[in-house]
């Protein structure tokens, strides 16, 4: 790893979250282990059931407004003031749906999997804050049509946001570092593996070894809330 890295690009996924009480994708009974995504997550299910589509996404926005951030999401804010501070930079792209980052204090955090308290008209492409349910009921507010105000999140087989920034922003890093996300969705995956052949130094943080965990320099394997604090400590006081 560089001595002094300025700039850091962070990519973390549901691992960070885990400890804050909202629930992982892959592990053992994590999200797809109790619900099948292709009747959840796809705009074909919208399409097809937007009642239970909305269910269930209402259901995860209020596990979230309950829960709080933890020491991880914390310590990486503290990693942005700290690296700004010497004139260096964090890039936060998340995989996250949730806005725990935010509520910890991140001041720029890039979703490429969108937000979960954001809802978009599926018509007219507004995106507008919802904290509350979702319901085929309601209209949108820019284009007036009702029945298509879809969770502001990417589903199975839509693009994710903000690609090029997140390209840009990586072949600017001189660190990378992946943390609490299992390596099997693409393209957040196939990051470390772009980083790798610019020549970048990279770093994964996990409960356990990925499915790309060949590609990493360094890793540190343990619960997020414990293992990133030690890292950003180490980062700012080095
Ligand atoms: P994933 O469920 O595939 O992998 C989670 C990883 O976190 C696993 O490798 C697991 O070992 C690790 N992990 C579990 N508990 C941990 C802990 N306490 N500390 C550190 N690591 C821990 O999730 P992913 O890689 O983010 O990708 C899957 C998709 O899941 C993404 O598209 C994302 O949008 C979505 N998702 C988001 C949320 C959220 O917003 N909080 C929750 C679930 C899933």
């Amino acid at each position: 790893m560089a001595d002094h890295p300025k700039s850091v690009f962070v990519l973390t996924g549901a691992g960070i979250s885990a400890e804050s009480g909202l629930g992982t994708f892959r592990d053992a009974g994590g999200i797809w282990a109790t619900f099948d995504p292709m009747t959840l997550a796809t705009p074909e299910a919208f399409a097809r059931d937007p009642e239970t589509v909305q269910a269930f996404y209402n259901a995860r926005r209020q596990n979230l407004v309950a829960a709080e951030p933890n020491p991880a999401h914390r310590a990486l804010a503290r990693l942005e003031a700290g690296l700004a501070a010497r004139g260096g930079s964090l890039t936060l792209v998340t995989q996250n749906i949730d806005d725990l980052h935010e509520r910890a204090g991140h001041r720029e955090v890039l979703h490429m999997h969108g937000e979960l308290l954001k809802a978009r008209c599926a018509s007219c492409e507004a995106v507008v804050e919802a904290r509350a349910d979702l319901s085929t009921a309601d209209s949108c507010g820019t284009c007036g049509r009702t029945g298509g105000m879809r969770p502001h999140v990417v589903w199975f087989g839509e693009i994710p946001f903000h690609l090029d920034a997140i390209e840009e922003r990586l072949m600017a890093a001189d660190l990378f570092v992946a943390i609490g996300t299992s390596g099997a969705v693409y393209p957040a995956a196939g990051l470390v593996g772009a980083a790798r052949q610019a020549g970048i130094a990279t770093r994964e943080i996990n409960l356990e070894p990925s499915d790309n965990a060949y590609l990493f320099d360094e890793a540190d394997y343990g619960r997020a809330s414990e293992a990133v604090p030690r890292w950003v400590e180490a980062m700012l006081g080095g």
